[in-house]
């Protein structure tokens, strides 16, 4: 039988960069769900769409396939009707379209049993929103994984400068906080720990530290 760990939490908690490296300690599939999630926002974006365009988005959904696939590294690629997008859907716009696409049942509905079916035949670190409570709810190990928003917009701020983007801290905090709020309170599959989850702050931590704990965490648990 195959092991899943379930991470989920808010943006910006580290849980794709913390995830990933505890996947390769210990010899795991890492998958980041909110990339399948940013595909759908970034086809509604290329259509015109905005986030009131739910009906069309639910249409959208028979027009396109999403698909998931590692390479030898064992990285993950997001493939958009066939097209590699993993390296587009990182920019803010796509953060917020996500989000807002997220909140539609048929969305989620549209891609829940690709992320169920990757758990089943391999040994997975999933990352989400609601990879414990709703995806993945026999997983052996549920993680809750969050920091301060001011810690976690700092992070992203970050993350999107080294990647050469232009970017204010006040908007990458706002972001943050907006979303947070969104996904916190959206009536389907809602942001919250799973009962059972561990929950983890990583507050004021170096990534090493993070590391170091969830590894701790979960090597007892396994
Ligand atoms: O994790 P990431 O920030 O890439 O996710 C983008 C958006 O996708 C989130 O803000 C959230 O609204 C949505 N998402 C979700 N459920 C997941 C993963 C992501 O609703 N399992």
């Amino acid at each position: 039988m195959s092991v899943a760990i379930a991470i989920d939490g808010p943006a910006g908690a580290g849980k794709s960069t913390i995830a990933k490296l505890a996947a390769s300690t210990l010899g795991f599939i890492y998958v980041d769900t909110g990339a399948l999630y940013r595909a759908i926002g970034l086809s509604a974006i290329r259509r015109g769409y905005t986030k009131e365009h739910t009906e069309q988005i639910v249409a959208m959904l028979d027009l396109i396939t999403v698909e998931l696939s590692f390479n030898a590294d064992h990285e993950q690629i997001v493939l958009l009707n066939g097209e590699d997008v993993t390296g587009l859907i990182r920019t803010p716009e796509i953060s917020m379209m996500a989000s807002a696409v997220s909140a539609i049942p048929a969305v989620r509905a549209y891609l829940l049993e690709l992320q169920r079916s990757i758990a089943r035949t391999n040994n997975v670190i999933m990352d989400g929103r609601d990879i414990g409570t709703v995806v993945l709810p026999d997983a052996q190990l549920k993680i809750f994984l969050t920091a301060s928003p001011e810690c976690r917009a700092r992070r992203r701020y970050d993350e999107l400068v080294e990647k050469g983007m232009d970017v204010v801290f006040d908007d990458v905090l706002r972001d943050v906080v907006d979303r947070d709020y969104a996904d916190s309170h959206r009536a389907i599959a809602p942001l919250k720990p799973a009962e059972g989850a561990i929950l983890v702050d990583t507050s004021g931590e170096t990534l090493d530290q993070s590391v170091q704990k969830l590894l701790k965490i979960m090597r007892e648990h396994l």
